[in-house]
């Protein structure tokens, strides 16, 4: 009597790097395949379909979907944190350009102001031309830096943009408006925006 049949084979590919979710680092996987097969005498001899496949860590054992090796944390934090330094340079440039000041001064203090926040470099060219396309509406900016900051980096915000804003040594209503604007896009109460602002003078900036 022939006995024949069909089980499934796990099948491991070569050990690669990849980044483990469950290790939280860089570790070696190997790709799982299972595969039917067609058995003689429960010797598998022919290879059939694909059941399934998945990715092994090499160090915790644990099962993955194929996708985790496209998995990258530290990819997206760092677009993440461009995207606010983005973000901050357009709030940055609004406000400064809420100050009358346009000298060298004025615009290397916005360029400290602005590697302040996460050490990204601009020089004071950039904020020139900058400053001659500041947008009116912040709403879009604002929404998404809220996302990425805890509350000490927005009240590092409201700093910037305050003394961004009165390097001039004016405060305005208008300013004031703005400021208070940012505050409420940024989620902070007004009690919060008073309190970042109550040990600030216009005019930070020699003449
Ligand atoms: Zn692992």
């Amino acid at each position: 009597m022939i006995i024949f049949g069909t089980r499934g084979v796990t099948l491991s590919g070569k050990p690669a790097p990849f980044y483990c979710p469950q290790c939280d680092g860089d570790r070696q996987y190997k790709r799982k395949t299972i595969r039917r097969f067609f058995t003689l005498y429960f010797i598998p001899l022919i290879p059939l379909d694909k059941l399934e496949e998945y990715i092994q860590c090499q160090t915790c054992r644990s099962n993955f979907r194929t996708e985790v090796i496209h998995y990258d944390p530290r990819a997206e934090r760092e677009a993440a944190r461009e995207e606010s330094r983005r973000d901050f340079r357009t709030i940055l440039v609004h406000f400064a350009a809420l100050s009358g000041r346009r000298d060298v001064a004025f615009l290397q203090t916005i360029c400290d102001l602005y590697s302040q926040f996460d050490g990204g470099e601009i020089n004071t060219a950039m904020v020139s031309q900058d400053l001659e396309l500041t947008r009116k509406d912040l709403a879009l900016e604002t929404g998404r830096i809220r996302q990425q900051l805890s509350d000490q980096g927005r009240e590092s915000i409201i700093r910037a943009a305050y003394t961004a804003a009165t390097a001039d040594g004016e405060i305005t209503e208008a300013k004031e408006a703005e400021l208070t604007a940012l505050a409420q896009g940024l989620g902070m109460t007004e009690a919060h925006y008073r309190g970042v602002t109550a040990g600030l003078t216009p005019g930070l900036l020699p003449a």
